[in-house]
């Protein structure tokens, strides 16, 4: 594999430098280690070469929103890590086990059963996963929603699951004008994480909130993982 192109490296690690910056101050600004938030870059729609760059350029841990596309670009980018962050269905549970070092957009009892049980026939270590939640109930996203987690979390889906590491929820912030409007989805995934954990010890302290026109806030709100696309490598082609 030829070496990443050396102006694109350096492109890459001046767009992380000001991310981790970014996720610096508001870490200051809210009493809070910077080393306690990491940063997934959403490489989804980027080329593989570019992501070659991007994992000399400190970039090494990649989230994708689709199996087939991660699973092209995997073998070509030696180094990364890869997280899922979007939509998984049931029948490419088993390539996602496969291909991902964890699943963070788990939305149903039926799917983490599914991922536990695969896991633990692959004999993997417990597979880490967050709980998508639909905080504000809109019915365009995925994700349970509170109360059904609040009623079902406790005795569905645990440790006693097996193959699973719960490290905790993630949740997509609304799309709104302005970044501190978001504010309230974050604060109330927190919120629910503590009530969840005080009946469902299994459950980490994971919140991944955050993408790239909101992940400050998302910080200040407790964010331990930011999922950040557009501020890293562009904006994307629509589709
Ligand atoms: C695309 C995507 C992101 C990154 O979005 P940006 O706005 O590019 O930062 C984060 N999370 C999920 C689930 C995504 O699909």
């Amino acid at each position: 594999m030829a070496d990443p192109d050396t102006a694109t490296v350096e492109h890459l690690r001046a767009a992380r430098a000001r991310v981790l910056e970014r996720i610096a101050v508001a870490c200051a600004r809210s009493g809070r280690r910077p080393e306690d938030v990491t940063l997934v870059a959403v490489s989804k729609t980027v080329p593989s070469e570019r992501l070659v760059a991007a994992v000399a350029a400190g970039l090494d841990l990649l989230g994708e929103n689709r199996v087939q596309e991660a699973a092209a670009k995997v073998s070509l980018v030696p180094g990364a890590q890869w997280h899922l962050v979007g939509p998984l269905q049931a029948n490419k549970a088993r390539r996602a086990v496969e291909l991902f070092a964890a699943i963070e957009s788990v939305d149903s009892v039926e799917l983490a059963r599914r991922l536990g049980r695969l896991a633990l026939e692959a004999g993997r270590a417990p597979l880490p996963v967050f709980l998508q939640v639909n905080v504000d109930a809109d019915p365009a996203k995925a994700g349970f929603l509170p109360a059904e987690l609040e009623a079902s979390l406790p005795g569905s889906i645990g440790p006693a699951e097996g193959g699973l590491e719960l490290v905790g929820l993630m949740t997509i912030g609304r799309l709104v004008a302005s970044a501190d409007e978001a504010r309230p989805t974050f604060a109330d995934l927190r919120a629910l994480s503590e009530r969840l954990r005080g009946e469902a010890p299994g459950l980490g302290a994971g919140l991944s909130m955050g993408m790239s026109d909101d992940f400050e806030v998302a910080v200040e709100e407790g964010a331990t993982h930011v999922r950040v696309g557009r501020a890293l490598f562009g904006e994307r082609p629509s589709p």
